[in-house]
């Protein structure tokens, strides 16, 4: 009964809003499909994990659990700033960088403004502006799976107000080089806050031709942010921590007025400043999996199933056409213990994303999909 009262209480954006596509817990796979073995290659998880410096900083934390955090962050906006150039006011700290891309479109859109992202995207891009009732344009990708530069110049020149890249993309991995996104730069005009999602940056380094985007960016007088995250490379998505470098100390302020005030809690502090000191093992961590991706992806090419292709990643995971629908194929998956993401916006659904994971992870996954498709 007081569901119709809710309905007609809640603002208008919010029924249209897409759920958000959290995938199945490994809790859930063991329950319904009795799974003993999970692979979760669902996430873009690091399989290695965070440095052992992460753990030790975590102890003691339990008796420093009455005091409320850093509210500023103070000591790993300054261990940020020290690394990348960037000034600590120019630094923002996200619950996640997810909550930053909120924070953005909280601070920037009003209904009616109007996004650039593209297609397929990764969710969030698309969700938060729709919360604050903007228009999202969602790019096309080329036939080949990769962005397409002049839908994007064009779509750029148009002006919108904010522009999401996610560059490598998230589920694609593909990626504008460093020329492309010169391009991008001298198409987009002065008034269009560029908004760069680097969650997959430690990784996609390592691609050749693969941007300085801060760089380049810190050439241009216009308004950016580039955004990192400590969930990927750094192996602490379970603890949220994001990173934003911002063109204007004035911009990092703007966010300030809509974060909530102890965004990033004491262990997401610790840890995160923690992992920052151990480059080495997430260095070691992101090599072994862009072996493990290379190595996955001949394997699958090996496999030889009529129509299957593979999107070149840059990413720690691939984009596979399984040129079927992706729902029989996820369900044997599933009951082997294998939880990978079935992309579900329309015209993706023959695809899933597989996350690169351990070598056994990996070629639990590839044997799976040898015995579904009958390869
Ligand atoms: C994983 C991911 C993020 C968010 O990561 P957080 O865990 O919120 O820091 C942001 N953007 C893209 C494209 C991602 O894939």
């Amino acid at each position: 009964m007081n569901a119709t009262v809710i309905r007609e209480l809640v603002r208008p954006e919010v029924p249209s809003l897409p759920p958000y596509n959290a995938g199945l817990s490994s809790e859930a796979v063991r329950q319904r499909y009795g799974a003993s073995h999970i692979s979760r290659l669902a996430s873009n998880e690091n399989p290695y994990g965070a440095s052992p410096a992460v753990a030790k900083a975590l102890v003691g934390l339990a008796l420093r659990a009455g005091t409320y955090p850093d509210a500023n962050c103070t000591a790993l906006r300054s261990a940020i700033a020290d690394r990348t150039g960037a000034r600590a006011e120019e630094i923002v700290i996200g619950n996640g960088s997810e909550s930053i891309l909120q924070m953005l479109c909280q601070a920037f859109l009003s209904p009616g403004d109007r996004v650039l992202t593209q297609r397929p995207a990764f969710g969030l891009h698309e969700i938060y502006p729709r919360m604050m009732g903007a228009q999202v344009e969602l790019l096309a990708l080329t036939p080949s799976l990769a962005f397409d530069l002049d839908v994007w110049c064009e779509a750029l020149a148009r002006g919108p107000k904010i522009a999401m890249l996610a560059n490598p993309s998230n589920p694609v991995g593909c990626m504008f080089d460093a020329k492309a996104f010169a391009r991008l730069l001298a198409a987009t005009p002065a008034g269009t806050l560029l908004v760069i999602d680097e969650a997959y940056y430690e990784y996609a380094r390592l691609a050749s031709g693969f941007p300085d985007a801060l760089a380049m960016l810190r050439e241009q007088s216009r308004p950016w942010i580039v955004l990192r995250t400590f969930s990927k490379a750094w192996g602490l998505a379970a603890l949220r921590v994001g990173y934003g470098i911002a063109s204007d100390a004035s911009l990092v302020q703007w966010l300030d007025r809509v974060r909530t005030p102890f965004n990033v809690n004491e262990a997401a502090q610790a840890a995160a400043l923690a992992a920052w000191g151990d480059t080495a093992f997430m260095e070691q961590a992101v090599a072994e999996t862009v072996r493990q991706r290379e190595s996955m992806e001949r394997a699958l090419r090996a496999l030889a199933v009529p129509g299957l292709r593979i999107a070149p990643s840059a990413a720690n995971f691939l984009f596979i056409d399984l040129a079927r629908p992706n729902g029989p194929v996820n369900e044997g998956l599933l009951a082997r213990g294998i939880i990978v993401k079935p992309w579900k916006e329309p015209g993706f659904e023959d695809f899933i994303r597989v996350s690169i994971g351990s070598a056994e992870d990996n070629a639990r996954f590839v044997g799976a999909l040898r015995e579904i498709l009958g390869a």
